[in-house]
Formats: C-alpha cells, structure tokens, sequence
C-alpha cells in the first residue's frame, strides 16, 4: 500500500514543479515589463491607433530618461521623417552616428537613415555624401539605390546611369529600364543642343540596355524631323506603330507635317488613322481628326468620329461631333446643336491628355516619370470613352 502511495505523490510534484516555474517565469516577464517606462506602452499604444503625434511625444518622453535606448530613438527618428519633421530626424540620426561607442552595424543604420532625412529635406548633395559613404556596409545596395533616385532629381544623369550599374552589380537586379531612360534624357539634350552624333550614340545604348524602350524610336523621328531625313524619320515611325502606337499622339503634328512635305498628306492621315485604331485615345482621336478636317474635309472628319464613337462612346469627342455637324446646318437647328456641344462640354470639362498608371495623376501633357509617384514610363494617354 505505501508503494502505490507514492506513485500517486509523483504527479503532484509535477504539478507543482511546473507550477513554481511558471511563477519564476511570470515574475521574470513582470520585472523585465516593469524595467520599460510606462511612456513606452503609452507610445505603442498610440502607434497602434495611428495618433502618430501622441506617439512621438511619448518616445520623445522614454528616449529622455535613457539616451542609451537605441533601437528607440532609430525608431523615434524615422518616425519623425515619416511625419515631415525633418530637423528633428536629423538631429536624432546625426547624434546617433556621432556617438564612436555605438556597435557598428547601429552607427551605419543612423548613417543611412541620416542620409534619408537629408534626401527627404532635399539637402541632396549632402544625402549624395553620406549614401556614398555607405559602400562597403550592409546598406550599400539600398544606399546606392537611393543614391540614384537623388541623382535623377539633380538630373545627373551620367552619374545616375553608373550608380544603376552600381546597383545591378550589388543586387542581381536588372536596371536596364532606368539606364535606358538616363540616356534617352542625355539623347534629349543632345538634340536640343543640335549634336546629332551625340543623340544617335545614346540612343545606341539606351535600346542596348532596354530593348523594349519605345521612347528610343520618338526621339529617333523627332532626331530625324529636325535633320530633314524623311527617311529615317518614316522609319521611326514604322517602329513606334509596332511598339507602342498609344506614343504617336505627341508627335501627330510632325506626322501630318511629314508627309504633307512629301507630298502624301493622305498617308499622314492613315498613319495617324492606324494608331489609333491600335490604341484608340481620346488625344489620338482629337489629333486624328485635326488632321482629317485639313486633308480629308469635314465630311471624312466626321466619318473618323462616328465610327470611333460608335466603337468607344466618349461624351468628350461626341462635341466635336455635335460641332462639327452643327456646321453642316443653317438657322435654328444648327444653334441648338451647338448649345449642346457647349453644355456637354462643361459637363466633361475635365484635364484631359494622360494619366499615370501607377498613382492617377492626370496631367495635359506627357511625362516619361511621373511627377505624383516618380514611376518611370507609367504614364498613359487616356482611352478613349475613359475621359467623361
Ligand atoms: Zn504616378
């Protein structure tokens, strides 16, 4: 009997071992949580709720009373940038990378969020100087690929084209879509400078580095115009209806132009035709039928309209039409017609042109990054019938 009695004591003493480890546990997880200001479960608690205000005056509060709570005052500082309180940020990240007995890897993450808040202050000569100072730590791929974007503000374009090469070395990711853009930016210069060697060596490259980069082939026609070589300038062409036929909107004047000098105005038309059967937009139609109504006359205009219209309705172009018809009657009904072109107009009287993909910015004219999310070649003319 006394043997089987101790058997039934050894779960017991189980029980309580375990129960004793679990106080010696909780009393350590209470010591450690009573060690943190209370300011600190404040902060996170106002982080959680997003009342990013409240946040930092806690942390601000916390980072008082220990100057030594680093991965704080990191947190702190970025918190700070992300608010658009720059000069705090810096002075947080510059007394960090001050401080010689921070480990290395800290100081060089200071290093780099420091060059992040001279970046977002637009001190970009001095965020050019602490990213370069990076090489060679653990955040030179990101580092280099921030340095990069500085640069594209400072249209430093060689210098941008290396530190994407830069980057491609680092991190096996392909940059060629940056560095084609860098050097269609430096053919730009060049042809607005009149070098034409210089603008036929970039392009070179640029389609070297981006096969698929259509603007090579816009500023090849453009390049082309301004050299009188019709032939080059029909052979750009020919590239841009196979590539990207949506970008012969901003040169549909130079088109008309072309071939009106050639004398086959009505191939300018059928070009300009057959690009916007390939990416119908509203600008397209509108530049479409410009041409129509100075080659063709109103009637083949008005032919252009109605089949694009009854393709894509587009309350936009349907007042060209209203106008354009209104012009073909006399008295009465011809004023009404043009009273409802006007008030459709108002109605749908919004930017029109393009629009970036990436973020909705919607602006009248064409750019190759967008000025709303700096995304390069986002940017989209706008369909046709999408434009109300
Ligand atoms: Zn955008």
């Amino acid at each position: 009997m006394e043997f089987e009695a101790w058997w039934l004591l050894i779960p017991l003493g189980c029980f309580a071992l375990g129960w004793f480890a679990a106080r010696v546990d909780i009393r350590y997880v209470l010591r450690e949580a009573r060690a943190l200001p209370s300011a600190y479960f404040r902060g996170l608690n106002f982080l959680l709720r997003e009342q990013h205000d409240k946040a930092v005056e806690s942390f601000v509060d916390v980072s008082r009373r220990d100057p030594h709570a680093l991965d704080l005052q990191l947190a702190l500082g970025s918190l700070f940038r992300r608010q658009g309180r720059i000069g705090e940020a810096t002075g947080i990240h510059q007394s960090l990378v001050d401080r010689h007995d921070l480990p290395k890897e800290k100081r060089e993450l200071a290093q780099f969020e420091l060059a992040q808040d001279f970046h977002a202050a637009g001190l970009f000569d001095r965020a050019e100087s602490v990213y370069e100072q990076l090489a060679g730590t653990a955040y030179e791929a990101e580092a280099v690929t921030k340095l990069a974007s500085v640069l594209e503000q400072e249209k430093a374009w060689q210098k941008a084209i290396t530190a994407r090469e830069r980057v491609q070395r680092l991190s096996g990711e392909p940059q060629g879509k940056f560095i084609a853009q860098y050097h269609c930016e430096l053919a730009e210069i060049a042809l607005a400078q009149g070098d034409t060697v210089a603008v036929q060596n970039e392009l070179a490259v640029a389609q070297s580095a981006n096969r698929s980069n259509s603007r090579v082939s816009l500023i090849a026609f453009r390049a082309a115009i301004k050299s009188e070589d019709s032939n080059a300038a029909t052979k750009a062409l020919a590239e841009l209806q196979r590539s990207n036929p949506e970008l012969i909107v901003l040169i549909a004047d130079d088109v008309a132009t072309l071939y009106e000098k050639l004398g086959q105005a009505q191939t300018g038309v059928d070009q300009l035709a057959a690009a916007q059967r390939n990416a119908p937009t509203s600008l397209g139609l509108s530049r479409l039928v410009d041409a129509s109504l100075k080659v063709e006359g109103r009637t083949q205009a008005i032919a252009h309209l109605k089949r694009e219209l009854t393709a894509q309705p587009s309350a936009r172009e349907s007042t060209r039409l209203l106008e354009l018809e209104s012009a073909q009657h006399e008295g009465p009904a011809s004023e009404t017609m043009l009273g409802i072109a006007q008030l459709l107009h108002r109605a749908t009287d919004k930017i029109p042109g393009f629009h970036c993909a990436h973020c909705g910015f919607r602006a009248p004219r064409y750019y190759w990054k967008c000025p709303g999310c700096n995304e390069w070649e986002s940017f989209r003319a706008t369909p046709l019938g999408h434009d109300n």
